[in-house]
């Protein structure tokens, strides 16, 4: 249920009037007089919604729309805040004298809505003398949305409530934490954001950060945590995509020394360098270095990253050509390709041709190593696996030295506030392992959003009085179960094929899915679809996903002669990222059913969730959902269909439901009176709508009732004084 709080202005003038009588003619099924309209959005500036879902998520977006074309970004929707992407500079949004302004104000929720209330709501509960309780905020949306630029502002905000009195002195500078914290930033975008047709910064990897507060609340240290890298990109772009943008960010801004030293003439062609001649805000070499320094990553570390990553872009360019005879291996198409990889990766010539070239695998009772050239297709997947093992490797290795600079001593901090940028609910025409798993993120932070605020209601009721129950209330654990669930389930599943390790086609797995999971209710009907797939029906809308790959995506092999070959560099950077088996023992790819029960993608990523789900258990969760108002990253665009599909996939709607079936406007006393009012001076009285009011829209008075526990009658009295006993207390 969206509020305006203090009677904000609700947009233009003509348009909220002109959406509010379009919902109350709806309501009351007639015309409403403009004059009786005048009177009321003189004391409610509430939307009214209607019983149905359309009824409801329509005046949610008529209310967002008026909203937005009053330049007003951030509206409440309970206990979730709605902050639509302005696309568009506003500077005065975001200074720190408005940061101080709430941060000071004496109820920062009666001021207008903001991340910044969000922000001071949570600095306050951690500083509660009664009971201070960690505290996270969950910030989500789709793409562009606008998550990253949430979480970074929420960061600064603390930076100025919460600066730490004194400076760090390491690494030979000196400064304050609040500082370093957020010269983090930079450094993770530059590796793990992207420029994609969605956004031009796009973060690839999704981010758990910790801000440590000791005892005086100030920030005194932080820590992340990462989730799913899209390490894929790094060997494979959409043409249309860019890779990440340190690449571009090294081939435009190194010096001429270092181009040399790198092997990076300028213009130079690389194949996983698409769209180099776009320039973007975010390829600023010089703010990722600075802040690399200002993390501790001294300038000879990171000619050593620099270097392994043009080290990459020279693995791209190395092409295969078949050799015609499967006798012998592919030969390369440039000579030069692979010496210069190897060279800035350290590594001897030969092994690493040889590495992508050839397969050896141990058969026979005997073990005996046989050595096997690889296909034309399979050289190509065995380079792009290469350049994903080091740059996954280089990313944790970087997240880890960020952590070791900001985290601070356990004994030092005594309370947290958590901030999760995490990607939002995906659904394309193209569905894979990458959209199973992010969506299963989002069903499981769902299910914490509903258990929080269902929880939070029935709180709230107790107090007031009310008697409620959510009896019939269904969460998403069928759509869970299906995904998770044991014994059998969808990640039981891929994970069992990729434990057989057996041949097993497409559309051998959706039969399996189908046949295994027939009775789940989540599962949806699949029929005449060209290519094999399966349906969940998820909570914020159904998705198919092709089972072609995605047992191997699973698996995410990993030849063990690349590990071996990159055991061997004598790049000081590779031999941290790589270090040499305590043991050498033999480790050529076993055949047959002998091999070791792999780890899987689903495993370790699930493995992270309910980590992550622990964590924000432990918390008092606040949401901020971000919407994306038009693809086309326009200001002053809402593109109404568009905003209605993220309402829905944000769990925005199903809020509203949840709300709609308990007491979803909460206004105090006094407020109530001061807004109804007028309503007893209009001839006649709209009875309909009082009706409306107690019956549908259920008030609810909120803790500053003066009577508490009277909750509803006392709405009756106010607004029907002739049919209650007792006297109104309307005008008093
Ligand atoms: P992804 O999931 O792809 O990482 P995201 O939700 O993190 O997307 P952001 O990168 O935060 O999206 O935002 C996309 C762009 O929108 C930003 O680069 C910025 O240009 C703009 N933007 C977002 N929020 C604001 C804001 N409050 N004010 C001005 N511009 C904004
Ligand atoms: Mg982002």
């Amino acid at each position: 249920m969206l509020q305006q709080v203090n009677g904000h202005s609700s947009g233009s003038d003509a348009q909220g009037r002109e959406s509010l009588r379009e919902d109350l003619q709806e309501f009351l099924g007639g015309e409403v007089p403009l004059h009786q309209l005048d009177d009321l959005t003189k004391v409610n500036p509430v939307t009214l919604e209607t019983e149905s879902a359309k009824g409801t998520s329509a005046s949610v977006l008529r209310c967002l729309q008026a909203r937005y074309t009053a330049d007003t970004f951030y509206t409440n929707a309970g206990c979730t805040l709605v902050a639509l992407n302005p696309f568009k500079p506003v500077p005065q949004l975001y200074s720190p004298e408005l940061m101080r302004e709430y941060h000071a104000a004496p109820q920062p929720q009666k001021l207008k809505p903001h991340i910044f209330t969000v922000g001071e709501q949570t600095y306050r509960n951690v500083r509660s003398l009664i009971e201070p309780v960690n505290q996270s905020i969950v910030v989500s949306g789709e793409s562009g949305a606008g998550k990253t630029w949430t979480s970074r502002c929420l960061m600064k905000f603390y930076a100025v409530v919460a600066a730490s009195p004194t400076s760090w002195e390491s690494h030979k500078i000196a400064e304050r934490i609040e500082q370093r914290i957020l010269n983090s930033n930079p450094v993770m975008e530059a590796f793990g954001n992207a420029c994609t047709l969605r956004n031009n910064n796009s973060s690839r990897f999704g981010k758990f950060i910790q801000l440590q507060l000791n005892r005086d609340h100030q920030m005194t240290g932080a820590a992340i945590q990462t989730y799913l890298l899209e390490k894929t990109r790094v060997a494979c772009q959409d043409s249309t995509e860019r890779n990440f943008h340190i690449f571009y960010q090294i081939c435009k801004g190194a010096s001429a020394d270092e181009r040399l030293q790198w092997h990076l003439p300028e213009g130079a062609a690389f194949s996983w360098l698409p769209n180099p001649e776009r320039t973007l805000e975010e390829d600023c070499f010089e703010v990722t270095r600075e802040a690399m320094l200002h993390l501790g990553i001294d300038a000879p570390t990171q000619n050593n990253i620099f270097q392994a990553l043009a080290g990459l872009l020279h693995l791209g360019n190395i092409r295969f050509a078949d050799s015609g005879d499967e006798a012998q291996p592919c030969r390369p198409m440039d000579d030069g390709a692979v010496r210069t990889s190897a060279l800035l990766l350290r590594l001897p010539e030969d092994p690493l041709l040889e590495t992508l070239r050839i397969r050896t695998i141990r058969a026979g009772r005997q073990q005996q190593v046989f050595r096997k050239p690889c296909s034309q297709a399979e050289c190509d997947t065995r380079r792009d696996c290469l350049a994903k093992l080091v740059y996954a490797r280089l990313f944790d290795w970087l997240v880890s030295v960020i952590n070791s600079s900001v985290c601070a001593d356990p004994a030092s901090w005594t309370t947290f506030i958590g901030l999760l940028d995490v990607y939002g609910f995906e659904s394309f025409p193209h569905n894979s392992l990458e959209q199973l798993c992010i969506n299963y993120a989002n069903e499981k932070l769902q299910q914490h959003f509903v258990a929080h605020y269902l929880r939070a209601q029935q709180e709230e009721y107790a107090v007031e009085g009310l008697e409620w129950s959510f009896v019939n209330y269904q969460d998403n654990q069928t759509c869970l179960d299906l995904i998770e669930g044991s014994p059998i389930s969808i990640c039981s599943l891929i994970n069992e094929e990729c434990r057989l390790n057996r041949p097993s086609s497409a559309a051998q797995l959706q039969t399996r899915i189908e046949s295994a999971l027939a009775g789940s209710p989540c599962l949806g009907h699949n029929k005449l679809s060209p290519e094999p797939s399966f349906i969940v029906l998820h909570y914020a809308g159904s998705v198919r996903y092709h089972t072609a790959g995605l047992v191997e995506k699973n698996k995410d092999p990993i030849p063990p002669e690349l590990t071996r070959l990159l055991q061997q560099s004598q790049d000081p950077l590779l031999k941290v990222l790589f270090p040499a088996d305590p043991e050498e023992k033999s480790q050529e790819e076993p055949s047959g059913q002998s091999r070791a029960p792999v780890l899987t993608v689903v495993s370790k990523f699930k493995a992270s969730l309910e980590q992550l789900l622990q964590v924000l258990q432990a918390t008092t969760p606040h949401y901020i959902r971000c919407i994306k108002p038009n693809s086309q990253g326009r200001a002053q665009a809402l593109h109404r269909e568009e905003v209605l599909n993220q309402l829905e996939a944000c769990g925005l709607v199903e809020t509203i439901h949840i709300s709609a079936a308990g007491f979803p406007i909460r206004v105090s006393h006094r407020t109530f009176v001061e807004r109804y009012a007028s309503l007893r001076r209009l001839h006649p009285p709209p009875w309909a709508l009082v009706d409306f009011a107690v019956s549908r829209l259920r008030i609810s008075f909120g803790s500053l009732c003066p009577q508490r526990g009277t909750g509803q009658l006392e709405v009756v009295r106010a607004l029907r004084p002739q049919k209650c006993r007792g006297q109104s207390t309307i005008g008093t």
